[in-house]
């Protein structure tokens, strides 16, 4: 026998089929409180979808440490043998939640490993660079990759605009307008930090470090008129294809690889290591193993275990802390302030985002949907002298601590030897990319700036490309002239 319908608060109801009416021809009656229970809460069924990040997909799954960094870091679940257990959300950027997957966009990588010292979140993406190097930028950066605020409409000369006017972008719009700018599922991408990190050893020495998720499927990537047509026969492509290969068994993963700086190398490196348009390159710090990363199962509930995840740069566990990489000290802030919003403040205690393998024993208390709480025992306030939690400063104390002048000032980053907006994506080009990936690069640009880009940005483009490389500008220009 299948169970009965009951309401929210367990009471059984008289009919999953017909509302409470004055006869049969008559009107509904307020008092049908099942009715209106049911109404309302779906009225209230969805929150307001992220305002980036909106579409993904998500899995759980476990990282198993096989290599052995604990010389850079004492953080607990990444010593040897160790295995925690973890959740990723994947997604698009700019899109809506119903935006087709395969938009040319960077993909979010947010990892969440479910440490014994509590949650420890790696928010990421598939690039190891982003567009720009300074918080105060990133509301105006994602507007112009939004929609025009009178049509509705997204405008490619609005993107245009703002990338060319801020050209410290060159090197991520590089990397989203070639190949790997649109993976052909979130199993063939790798995965990176991108931010730089700092990592403490058990003697309290401090390294810089960088996160790689290296892919065991390989990389492949869709070309543009390959996504075009899957953004209308299958838009859900991407979630589709992890959860059904998760369904059958086939589980992804990826290697996990870091490169470490010691930090009195920091200084002297020919590129600023906190610049997050930069990479540092791996023949100066080589790849390190540290374990493998695997999906495994898939959510029971998309919106309980995916819609409702939350991801915050904030949570870092004893071993891990931040560095003066300012995106990384702007998320720091700003990721947990939207979950306050969109889920709200006690967006922590839901299962998902709510710590495993820890004890949480904290000082915040009550408000909306308030579900744990200590017994009246414990004091609400401290310090105190009746047994409640008290700071441990041994246990905790690498948020990330490093010198720095005691001046304010609103400046740039300090230039290092051979910094520079476009130096790295000139290497990209020339260096990395074979002459099939250069031509797809070129026409990926054409294509994208042939929809709707004018002057005066349009010259501005050119010279954009040109000082990329000289022959890619050119390439550029004459695409996009010959086909106006
Ligand atoms: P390396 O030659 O030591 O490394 C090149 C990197 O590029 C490798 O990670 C390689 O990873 C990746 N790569 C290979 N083919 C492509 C491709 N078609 N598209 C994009 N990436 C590719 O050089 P450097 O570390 O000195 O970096 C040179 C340039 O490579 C940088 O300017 C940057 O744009 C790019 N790059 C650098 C990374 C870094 O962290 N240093 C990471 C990724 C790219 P794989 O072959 O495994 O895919």
């Amino acid at each position: 026998m299948t169970p009965r319908t009951t309401t929210n608060q367990g009471v059984p109801v008289s009919s999953d089929n017909e509302s409470l009416t004055a006869g049969t021809q008559g009107p509904i009656l307020l008092h049908d409180h099942y009715l209106i229970e049911k109404l309302a809460q779906f009225n209230r069924e969805r929150v307001p979808e992220r305002v980036v990040h909106a579409k993904g997909g998500g899995a759980f799954g476990e990282l198993r440490i096989t290599g052995d960094v604990s010389r850079y870091t004492k953080a607990k679940f990444l010593q040897p043998g160790k295995t925690t257990e973890s959740l990723v959300r994947f997604s698009t950027v700019a899109g809506e939640q119903g935006s087709p997957d395969t938009w040319r966009d960077p993909r979010g990588f947010a990892v969440k490993f479910y440490t014994e010292d509590g949650n420890y979140d790696l928010v990421g993406n598939n690039t190891p660079v982003f567009f720009i190097k300074d918080p105060i930028k990133f509301p105006d950066f994602i507007r112009s990759q939004k929609r025009l605020p009178g049509s509705g409409l997204r405008d490619h000369n609005m993107q245009w605009d703002f990338w060319t006017l801020r050209p410290e972008s060159a090197h991520q719009v590089t990397w989203l307008m070639r190949d790997r700018g649109i993976p052909k599922t979130w199993r063939h991408m790798d995965g990176f930090g991108s931010h730089t990190y700092q990592w403490v050893n058990a003697a309290g020495e401090r390294f810089w470090v960088k996160y790689h998720f290296k892919t065991d499927q390989g990389i492949e990537f869709l070309t543009q008129a390959e996504a075009d047509t899957l953004a209308g026969t299958d838009p859900d492509h991407h979630r589709k294809d992890l959860y059904e290969s998760i369904e059958k068994g086939n589980f992804p993963s990826w290697t996990l690889k870091v490169q470490v700086m010691p930090v009195a190398e920091a200084e002297g490196y020919r590129f600023n290591p906190f610049d997050l348009t930069k990479v540092w390159s791996q023949k100066d710090y080589p790849l390190i193993e540290v374990g493998k990363w695997t999906l495994n199962r898939n959510p029971e509930n998309f919106f309980s275990e995916i819609e409702l995840s939350s991801f915050e740069p904030s949570n870092v566990v004893p071993g891990i802390g931040f560095s003066p990489d300012k995106m990384l000290l702007g998320r720091v802030f700003s990721y947990a302030d939207a979950h306050r919003y969109r889920i709200g403040a006690n967006y922590a205690q839901l299962p998902v985002n709510s710590a495993k393998a820890a004890v949480v024993n904290t000082y915040s208390k009550e408000g909306a949907m308030a579900y744990n709480f200590s017994g009246p025992q414990v004091p609400v306030y401290a310090p105190n002298s009746f047994g409640g939690p008290h700071a441990d400063p041994a246990a905790a104390g690498d948020e990330g601590l490093w010198a720095f002048d005691g001046q304010a000032v609103r400046a740039g980053y300090i230039e290092h030897e051979e910094d520079g907006d476009f130096t790295q994506a000139g290497i990209l080009y020339r260096e990395v990319l074979n002459d099939d990936e250069r031509d797809r690069l070129a026409s990926n640009i054409v294509g994208h700036v042939s929809d709707g880009v004018r002057e005066p940005v349009l010259s501005r483009v050119f010279d954009y490309w040109k000082n990329v490389d000289s022959e890619l500008g050119k390439k550029v220009e004459e695409g996009v002239r010959g086909g106006i």
